[in-house]
């Protein structure tokens, strides 16, 4: 492409990092973003060239984060039911090398868990240096679904947002980057979400007994996010809000996301630990031996 189209198409793309990101401090007005957004691009058609580039791009950078194994990579996914969580996860880990990632979901914890601190199951849940981890649900739960069930007394969860704040502060000291996304979806789309799993055989699986109880608590549930999103977005480890109703969508703007603080990185493969002249040596006259054989 000529330079001046490159550097044309190049300004047309919006940084999400910044547009989506939660400054420290800043109240949260979910009402006020709208779920639909889609920036500039018009339909799921004309963003796939975009879509396939960061995804093309994520892979790249995920195998030099193991090459490099140095530093690690840690998303949080926080989201309503139904709000593509999975869908997230199955588009951001597409092609990665299965090697240096994984994914930790959050649920109900187990009795063990319960009779430990809230971080004991997460902290150990974040994967060693060179990988990527996926939480699909997170230690934000322990702030959220607890704080609307009154599952335990506010001045219990209140005080969780400095330990939160200061549990990723250590991680990311440790050299774990951490990426936190709510998946904003509006209630019309829960709902619609809800009838294709009724309505389709390969879903209905996905369908829980506590969706519609849940529903009930929607307002409650943006309060708690509202409130955890502010307190908890800090430099180190941001929380970014992503209109999420279009599915293509919210893989676009969190795609790009991560490609952008990976690349960010300037993440480097390791020097050979080898001598590569004497191993070249070795080489052609292996290959010369090779030839004589035949
Ligand atoms: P989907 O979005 O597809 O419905 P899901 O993440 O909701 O998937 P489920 O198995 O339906 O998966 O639900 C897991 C449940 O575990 C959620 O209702 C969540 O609120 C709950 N949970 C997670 N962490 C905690 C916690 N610390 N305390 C209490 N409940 C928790
Ligand atoms: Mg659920």
């Amino acid at each position: 492409m000529h330079k001046a189209a490159l550097l044309q198409q190049k300004s047309r793309i919006v940084r999400y990092s910044k547009r989506f990101r939660v400054k420290p401090g800043h109240k949260v007005k979910l009402a006020d973003i709208d779920p639909d957004f889609h920036s500039t691009h018009e339909d799921e058609a004309a963003a796939k060239g975009e879509i396939v580039t960061n995804q093309e791009k994520l892979r790249a950078l995920q195998y030099r984060m193991y090459a490099e194994n140095k530093r690690s990579l840690l998303v949080c996914l926080q989201a309503m039911d139904a709000g593509g969580k999975d869908g997230t996860v199955q588009h951001v880990m597409a092609g990665m090398n299965p090697q240096g990632c994984r994914v930790q979901a959050f649920k109900t914890p187990s009795a063990e868990e319960a009779a430990h601190d809230f971080l004991w199951r997460v902290h150990k849940a974040v994967g060693p240096k060179g990988t990527v981890t996926v939480f699909n649900r997170s230690h934000y739960e322990d702030v959220l679904v607890v704080r609307v069930h009154k599952l335990v007394p506010k001045k219990v969860w209140s005080r969780r947002y400095d330990y939160i704040n200061d549990f990723e502060k250590e991680l990311t000291d440790s050299g774990t980057h951490i990426l936190k996304f709510f998946l904003h979806i509006s209630k019309e789309e829960q709902l619609i979400r809800f009838k294709e799993r009724l309505n389709d055989p390969t879903k209905q699986w996905k369908i829980s007994e506590s969706d519609y109880l849940e529903r009930e608590f929607w307002d409650d549930y943006m309060k708690a996010y509202e409130d955890a999103l502010r307190e908890c977005s800090t430099d180190a480890a941001p929380w970014f809000i992503i209109p999420s109703n279009h599915k293509w969508f919210r893989n676009l703007a969190v795609s790009q996301i991560l490609v952008e603080h990976l690349e960010a990185l300037k993440m480097e493969f390791p020097k050979p630990t080898v001598d590569l002249k004497r191993i070249r040596r070795e080489y052609h006259r292996a290959e010369k031996e090779e030839h004589k054989r035949r």
